[in-house]
């Protein structure tokens, strides 16, 4: 017999299964010999008071054993005969489409201009260690995407309850933890998610679809507004390569900024689409479990290191935390030289000294356009493309900008600037930093004075707002690390909300964040399975 029941417990009794298999024997009035099994099935913690609960929904097996697969399994047919479909980036957008189109029987042929998820990690170590930043190989590019050695939250703001699922049940086909099905807040780790990730792309290939890596897409093949394949460089070799076929998934995520580059001077359709620029923000991790679950003792030995959110509206514009991560640590995530991007990530187990979130104001099109930046400088002054060129790229312009203010700031290397949050909202610099999770180091510099008025006000009215939501968060013990830039993409590639293609050029489906449909690993999944579809539909 299978008994499924919600129940509201303390965090030690959560803990383990032994302690829940001793609670539910109590509550149901059976031996606990006889439970052969639980599944958490649902998990949330609720810390809304002093005292904290966990709130379960429990299915227990009582003398039978549970079914084995406890995911719902995906069947990958051979597709080795099928039509093929390119599909450019390999990131959770480009991953999840690829999967898809083997399901409806169609063979993936994806190119990726970064390495494999391994070998990125030796790029990775080369931008702490020795301040080199590789154009191709770095936090945002190389297989997995930006996803890949990040945080791996899979929380989602999108209603279609059934596409997420899907997307959660294929992680855990490929290696992920079965606890993301059941946790209200689930997260896979960056020390986990490459295996997933390798794991996925193995299947890709063992279904006969192909994967090329340092294989950039330079060009798109169009012939009377219709793809016909595209061109790649293999940067190994620096050999030109075609790739043909009749249906092109462009999944190029929201650091590409030269395929928006190549778009804009090919005249295929774009426009300047808002984002949320900011800092990252950087506790003690036992500060934030001592504020969020009310006790100097901070999370104790059986809860988790506490998470946050916030949100206000400052003069019309909100600034809120984003990508939150407890335990975790800032990374530099710059795709090029001479810019300073910073980011968050953290680890299955969360147990950084640190815990941060990006602390963003929102910023429209028309901001950059009224604060007179963003038009990087240069003059169209009569040509119609250029000038629309440029209002289609001044918010990626605007970021590009104060990437690079930051660099300089940040005395020309990876070493990022930095200032107590109390001293900011005080506008004073900081005379000494507290120590930080960011291996490139920190230079002490007055965020306060060199961001742009119009997210520095904001985001010092913001804090205050916040600490008084929460005594003990505004303080000099949380450190600010500039900039935070790449939070969705500065760009939005036009398609049609129907077929998903491009408004102008047949069979070019631009899909997950980079082409401004997505903000997130779950919804650039989901995006990747839905434009997998119209293609499908597409190709007939
Ligand atoms: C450090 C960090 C932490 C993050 N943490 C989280 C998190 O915890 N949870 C969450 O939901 N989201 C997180 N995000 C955001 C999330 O990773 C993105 O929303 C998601 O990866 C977008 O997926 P995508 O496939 O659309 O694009 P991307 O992941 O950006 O993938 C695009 C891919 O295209 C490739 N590419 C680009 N140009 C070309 C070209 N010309 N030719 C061939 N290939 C190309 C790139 O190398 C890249 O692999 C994080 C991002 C970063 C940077």
């Amino acid at each position: 017999m299978t008994k499924e029941l919600q129940v509201r417990v303390l965090p030690q009794v959560a803990y383990s299964e032994k302690n829940i298999i001793q609670y539910l024997s109590r509550e149901l009035a059976v031996d606990a010999r006889t439970i052969s099994a639980v599944r958490i099935l649902k998990k949330s913690i609720d810390a809304r008071q002093r005292q904290v609960y966990v709130n379960l929904t429990i299915r227990a097996y009582i003398n039978e054993m549970p079914e084995d697969d406890a995911y719902v399994k995906t069947e990958y047919p051979d597709v080795s005969n099928g039509r093929n479909v390119i599909v450019v980036g390999e990131g959770p957008c480009g991953l999840f489409a690829a999967l898809r189109l083997i399901e409806r029987g169609l063979r993936p042929i994806v190119l990726e201009r970064g390495k494999d998820v391994r070998e990125r990690k030796i790029d990775l170590a080369l931008i702490k260690s020795q301040q080199k930043v590789d154009s191709e190989s770095n936090y945002c590019f190389g297989e997995g995407g930006a996803g890949a050695y990040s945080d791996g939250k899979l929380m989602t703001r999108s209603k279609k309850r059934g596409s997420v699922d899907k997307i959660l049940n294929v992680f855990c086909q490929h290696g992920a933890s079965l606890s993301i099905l059941a946790d209200a807040h689930p997260h896979i780790g960056t020390d986990k998610l490459p295996r997933v990730i390798e794991n996925m792309r193995k299947q890709i290939i063992a279904s006969g679809g192909e994967v090329h890596f340092m294989t950039k897409m330079t060009r798109l093949l169009i012939m009377n507004n219709k793809i016909e394949g595209v061109e790649a460089v293999d940067l190994r070799t620096n050999e030109e390569k075609t790739f043909r076929s009749d249906a092109v998934i462009l999944a190029t995520g929201h650091s590409a900024r030269d395929v928006y580059r190549y778009l804009a001077s090919a005249n295929i359709d774009i426009e300047a689409k808002g984002i949320a620029v900011g800092v990252r923000l950087e506790h003690p991790s036992q500060l934030i479990d001592q504020i969020q679950y009310h006790s100097p003792k901070g999370r104790g030995q059986y809860l988790p290191a506490a998470e946050y959110s916030f949100v206000t509206q400052v003069d019309g514009r909100g600034v809120y935390s984003f990508c939150m991560c407890p335990g975790g640590f800032v990374i530099p995530a710059a795709t090029d030289k001479e810019q300073i991007v910073v980011n968050g990530m953290s680890p299955s187990n969360r147990g950084g000294q640190w815990s941060n979130s990006g602390m963003v104001v929102e910023i429209r099109p028309e901001d950059v356009a009224a604060m007179g930046v963003g038009d990087n400088n240069k003059a169209y002054p009569n040509a119609d493309t250029d000038s629309l060129f440029d209002a289609a790229l001044s918010v990626m312009h605007f970021q590009e900008q104060l990437e690079r203010m930051c660099w300089q700031q940040g005395n020309m290397k990876q070493t990022a600037p930095a200032q107590r949050m109390a001293d900011f909202v005080n506008g004073k610099l900081s005379y000494d930093l507290p120590r930080s999770s960011y291996a490139p180091g920190n230079v002490s510099s007055p965020l306060h004075f060199w961001m742009p008025q119009f997210i520095g006000k904001r985001l010092q009215e913001g804090f205050k707002f916040f600490g008084r939501q929460r005594r003990g968060f505004l303080t000099n013990e949380a450190l600010m690390i500039g900039v935070e830039t790449r939070t969705s993409s500065p760009v939005r590639i036009s398609r049609n909300p129907e077929t998903l293609q491009h408004t102008a050029i047949q069979g070019l489906f631009p899909a997950g964040e980079g082409a401004g449909y997505a903000g997130g690993i779950v919804s650039a999944g989901v995006d990747g399975e839905r434009t997998a579809d119209m293609v499908a539909e597409y190709l007939g």
